[in-house]
């Protein structure tokens, strides 16, 4: 009977994660899965990952995100209007009361 713990067998937990996101190749995810079949541990630690992901870090950070079109749009007509603008004008007159 497995021990309840990790042996030299078990795969890191690296894999166990990408295995459990889907993120693994078919190789490595027949070993996990055959692995876990007769693995008590891993099959809890892959079940844990289940329930609490952690951050990935593969996610794009949120200054890298791309920039929604209207609010492209819209920066590209501030940058790019003319002073003559009859809108600008109003825009500017605005801003003095
Ligand atoms: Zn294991």
């Amino acid at each position: 009977m497995a021990e309840f713990c990790k042996s030299e067998e078990c795969p890191a937990s690296d894999d166990l994660l990408a295995f459990q996101l889907g993120d693994i190749g078919p190789i490595d995810g027949g070993y996990i899965r055959r692995h876990l079949a007769n693995c008590d541990f891993c099959t809890a630690e892959v079940e844990f990952y289940e329930n609490y992901p952690p951050a990935s870090e593969n996610e794009a950070p949120p200054a890298a995100a791309p920039i929604p079109q209207p609010l492209f749009e819209l920066a590209e007509a501030i940058l790019t209007r003319r002073a003559s603008d009859p809108l600008f004008d109003d825009l500017i007159e605005d801003d003095r009361y």
